[in-house]
């Protein structure tokens, strides 16, 4: 049964090639595609389902860095404040960020602040968050597919909407446009840096990484390029 063992593997590299090369593939030009107020609609959504209780905060620190954007900007930011000490923030498509208390009581100061709200617009920006949406949509699909389990897909979709899960190279990219952003806003974009340090500090204190850090583990990697790059 030879030609069984090699369809097998050739159903194994298609599954795998669909996973590593197809999906964030299709992910990355669909997300070019929506319009930005489906962004908005999707993402006011999950704020509500997310973060229900989110109260705007840090408004004049977002509109001086969206007014700083380069070329301007479609996106309209809002920046809102969550009861919760988890050390997390998170950018909705289409413009919408949350920061939870954790982050928000360590950002002692307004370039801090500024650094966090910097980084968060450059997932809206660069489309990273409809990325991920997109990517969520896509692997519980791709599950329910080989599971032969269509009929809890509607419910496994909704579920998506629940957790963004960004690239890897996602982080880093963020970082250099918030550096980037800070310096044209006349913040010093130092803070950037000493943000991530801050960040660093409180997952060791509070034990179990927080999510939007987990994706990329090299924090160190991270606090050193964005120093260099504010040096510059
Ligand atoms: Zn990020």
């Amino acid at each position: 049964m030879q030609w069984l063992a090699a369809l097998t593997l050739a159903a194994g590299y298609g599954v795998y090639g669909i996973w590593t090369w197809g999906l964030p593939w299709a992910a990355v030009t669909a997300a070019k595609l929506v319009p930005v107020k489906w962004e908005q609609h999707l993402g006011e959504a999950m704020m509500t389902s997310l973060a229900p209780g989110a109260k705007p905060c840090w408004g004049e620190v977002a509109q001086r860095l969206e007014r700083a954007i380069d070329g301007g900007t479609p996106y309209k930011f809002e920046v809102r404040c969550a009861a919760g000490e988890e050390v997390n923030a998170f950018a909705a498509p289409g413009g919408s960020i949350v920061v939870f208390e954790g982050i928000r009581s360590r950002m002692v100061r307004d370039e801090l602040a500024a650094a966090v709200v910097a980084h968060e617009m450059q997932h809206v920006l660069k489309r990273h968050s409809m990325q991920a949406v997109f990517r969520g949509f896509a692997l519980q699909a791709l599950f329910a597919l080989l599971l032969g389990d269509a009929s809890s897909l509607a419910a496994q979709l909704a579920g998506g909407m629940t957790a963004l899960h960004y690239q890897r190279g996602d982080e880093e990219e963020a970082d250099r446009g918030a550096v980037e952003l800070m310096r044209r806003a006349g913040f010093d974009p130092r803070a950037v840096a000493e943000m991530l340090e801050a960040l660093r500090e409180a997952t060791k204190e509070g034990g179990a990484p927080p999510e939007w850090l987990s994706s990329h583990p090299d924090l160190d990697g991270r606090i050193a390029e964005t120093r260099r790059l504010a040096a510059r």
